[in-house]
């Protein structure tokens, strides 16, 4: 019988394809590497799911042999290889298009072992793989050998206290600080007392540093207890088999069949400031000393240097760091050190759930209710979700933290799949809670500043913290300077032509953000000739940007007004009214690639007095004197048509909350609102955060919304209207009338326009499932992937999104 490979290939088709393995590559071609092979007289790099000898389903002359093996190890080991297969399986998700999203660039070197071998001659298509390799860097470490007393003298021996304080280093790093760093270790490495070795340099922004050591703090009797129970956790796995094959996927169950299985997913539920760090380090130390690798994802590692910095502290430069800034050559050098098990922690945003660590026995996930969780394009995953189904696979332990736990973790706490860890308090002695006041706008008038967002209350507050020498952070939800520009005779709002949103105003004048006249805003309704020039409107949705026409578009009346308030104008406001405070800006506007780290060092180093921002400000930095928090306009983010608005909205609001009086200094919160009793702000403003939990809970029971159904919707676009609306009916009707719709275990809604009904020129439609039980809901969608890859017009675009986050 012939030995037959199952190849995923980069085309978005589910299911695999059959290769012939040569006799030449049978010992070698194995699960999770990679191959070239043909595919419709193209050259593909595949995947590799599966080897075995059989007699082929299909036309055996049909089958094509494997042209060549990429991989001599696979570059995706069997855990992750497994893993990747059900996360597909989950999201009806073609299995090449998932492999994607975890393979690693294609060196340099394996190209022209290629080359050499003849294959990639011809017709050639690597799959968009991307290739790296290049410069090395030189490393020195400090081994175990002990000098003789007295034989090292000068920067010999201070180089080699510093290897052994601090762990190894860049050779170059050494040069900086001990001009002879060269022959002093040259000398150190004749008498084995360091190692020199070259590779791929992490010349990434976190790694630009030395971090120097820290010592871990004793912990609380909460923190300690959380701590305790993780251990026991990991105590409970077993022994790490060094080779990455883990007993979960050779098919032995890690756990004798009948006996009850300790917790090993928890959700670290602790307040803002309670020190969730410290156990996540505590953890991952654990974890450490039992053999194992441990991966910890963050909402957006660029935000979070801080964070980043207390990992090294800990764990020196044996800690890979994933994220989207960095260079193909240097996200390979981290992958191919997990890869080979040099380095056994990654940190970074989303896509580290793909990092190949080895022998994985950890997984945390920080901020656990962040959105930045879930993929909203390409393969539409959680990585939150698929974290926990990593862990479980893998036998490993997942630990979710949040002060503001999602829905959906506190569902799993109650059905008992996950075992809750509390940190009641303020980690710092001192530290306690901010106070929180509501400001009602309904009552309170604007204040010297003349804008009605910036009321009396506020203002006084900002005066008294710069006083006393204090810093604030304003957060208000909306960038740009004016959020609509609206025309003051026939009242026509001005939208994007390609999507059916109102555009926003930005006045874009970075350097100098004061307005001309000291003192005031610009008001509302000036006209327009009074106003700054170089202002575009953007859209927010598509990449739109153009001027701002000097008349309407509906009744041509020179008339548009700028309303509302966006962070741009509310900088330059704040900036006017208070003209000895140091005001900076951090949104998606300003915060470049190194932008937002700057502009949060200053904030750390005191050089700015007043930070006013988007939700970028609300993540989880701890800066020590930010005594203030205010809330410009609480309203914003409730008013969404979207089920998990209020969710959203009260999470943001205790984070940005968590910003204030975290060190000795009481905080303070000023929530403004014209909407006091909405839930989601009352009990933020009470610290209610099980309170709210349970409330929204219930809430969601009462109108069936997750967590108590499961959904999937089906979005549809296509440029022609017609197109969408059609295919969007059809499969409605399809949803309908297959055997899970008729009998009911799963409701259809739809097909309806989308809440943002056009976005990037194309119509947008939807058809939402929901079912009690995830099975059903799974046969439905099957029944309907058919229809969706050769019943519909081809000018209609369908995408599955199993249990979605994003509703707009
Ligand atoms: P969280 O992640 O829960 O918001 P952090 O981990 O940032 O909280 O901790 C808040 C502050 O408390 C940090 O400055 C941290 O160094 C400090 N901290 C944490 N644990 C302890 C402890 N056991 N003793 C003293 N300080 C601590
Ligand atoms: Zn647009």
């Amino acid at each position: 019988m012939p030995l037959l490979a199952d190849v995923a290939v980069p085309v978005p088709l589910s299911q695999a394809f059959t290769y012939e393995v040569p006799a030449a590559l049978a010992a070698e071609v194995r699960p999770g590497a990679r191959v070239l092979c043909e595919f419709h007289r193209r050259k593909l790099l595949g995947v590799v799911l599966a080897v075995s000898e059989r007699s082929a389903a299909i036309d055996p002359s049909k089958i094509k042999p494997l042209a060549a093996l990429v991989d001599a190890r696979p570059a995706l080991p069997a855990e992750l290889l497994a893993f990747l297969q059900e996360l597909a399986a989950y999201y009806f998700a073609p299995i090449g298009e998932v492999l994607r999203l975890a393979l690693p660039a294609i060196e340099r070197e394996q190209v022209r072992a290629l080359k050499a071998q003849g294959e990639l001659g011809g017709v050639l298509d690597l799959g968009r793989a991307k290739q790296v390799g290049g410069r090395k860097v030189a490393y020195a470490s400090a081994t175990d050998v002990v000098e003789e007393p007295g034989t090292l003298r000068g920067q010999a021996a201070a180089v080699l206290a510093l290897l052994r304080a601090n762990g190894e280093q860049p050779v170059a790093r050494i040069e900086e600080r001990f001009g002879n760093a060269r022959s002093a270790l040259k000398k150190l490495a004749e008498r084995n007392l360091v190692t020199l070795d070259e590779r791929e340099p992490p010349r990434d922004p976190f790694f630009r540093r030395a971090e120097e050591r820290d010592v871990p703090p004793e912990l609380n009797a909460a923190q300690a207890e959380a701590a305790a129970r993780i251990d026991a956790a990991l105590a409970a796995l077993p022994a790490p088999s060094g080779g990455g094959e883990h007993p979960a996927i050779a098919g032995q169950e890690p756990r004798p069949a009948g006996q009850e299985p300790r917790p090993s997913a928890f959700l670290l539920f602790g307040v803002t400031g309670s020190g969730k760090t410290e156990v996540y380090l505590r953890a991952i130390k654990s974890c450490l000393d039992r053999g194992r690798g441990a991966l910890v994802m963050v909402p957006e590692i660029a935000l979070t240097p801080q964070l980043v910095a207390r990992f090294r502290a800990r764990f020196g430069d044996e800690l890979a760091v994933l994220h989207s800034g960095l260079s193909d050559a240097d996200r390979h050098a981290m992958w191919a050190s997990l890869h080979v098990g040099k380095v056994r922690v990654a940190i970074g945003a989303r896509s580290a759930l793909f990092a190949p660590v080895p022998d994985l026995g950890l997984i945390l996930v920080d901020e656990e209710h962040d959105g930045s969780f879930k993929q909203e394009e390409g393969v539409r995953y959680h990585a939150r979700d698929m974290a926990l189904l990593r862990a479980h696979r893998a036998g490993a332990v997942c630990v979710l933290g949040s002060a503001t736990p999602s829905i959906e973790s506190v569902a799993l706490v109650r059905r008992g799949k996950l075992a809750e860890l509390r940190l009641p308090d303020r980690a710092h002695r001192e530290a306690s809670l901010p106070e929180v006041s509501l400001v009602d706008l309904r009552r309170f008038g604007a204040g010297p500043s003349g804008d009605p967002l910036i009321s009396l209350p506020l203002h006084r507050a900002l005066e008294k913290t710069l006083a006393a020498k204090e810093q604030a952070i304003l957060f208000l939800n909306r960038r740009g300077f004016a959020p609509s520009v609206v025309c003051g005779s026939c009242g026509t709002l001005t939208t994007c032509d390609a999507c059916s949103v109102a555009l926003t105003y930005h006045r874009g004048r970075r350097r100098d953000a004061r307005p001309p006249s000291p003192g005031g805003a610009l008001a509302p309704d000036a006209p327009l000739d009074e106003r700054p020039e170089g202002g575009r409107l953007r859209c927010h949705y598509c990449d739109y940007a153009g001027p701002l026409p000097d008349r309407c578009s509906s009744c041509g009346a020179r008339n548009l007004l700028l309303e509302g308030l966006g962070t741009e104008r509310l900088e330059a406001t704040i900036a006017g009214s208070f003209p000895e405070a140091r005001v900076a800006r951090l949104d998606r506007d300003v915060a470049g690639k190194d932008r937002s780290q700057a502009i949060l060092a200053k904030m750390r180093e005191g050089k700015i007095d007043i930070l006013v921002g988007t939700q970028m400000v609300t993540k989880g930095h701890d800066l020590p004197n930010v005594t203030l928090v205010g809330v410009v306009n609480a309203d914003a983010a409730l008013g969404l048509p979207d089920f998990r608005a209020s969710e959203r909205g009260f999470q943001l609001l205790v984070q940005v909350a968590g910003r204030a009086g975290r060190r000795d200094r009481p905080g303070r919160v000023l929530i403004q609102t014209r909407n006091p009793e909405h839930p989601a702000i009352a009990f933020a403003a009470a610290h209610d955060v099980p309170g709210f939990l349970e409330r929204e809970i219930r809430d969601r029971e009462e109108v069936g919304y997750p967590p108590a159904t499961r959904l999937a919707l089906l979005r549809i676009d296509a440029v022609d209207e017609g197109v969408g609306r059609g295919a969007a009916a059809k499969l409605a009707a399809h949803a309908r009338t297959c055997p899970e719709g008729v009998a009911r275990r799963v409701e259809v809604l739809g097909p309806s326009a989308a809440p943002i009904a056009r976005l990037r020129g194309r119509y947008r439609f939807r058809v939402l499932l929901r079912a009690r039980d995830r099975g059903p809901l799974r046969g439905a969608l099957a029944a309907l992937s058919g229809l969706i890859r050769d019943g519909l017009d081809r000018n209609a675009r369908v995408i599955i999104d199993v249990d979605p986050v994003a509703m707009l």
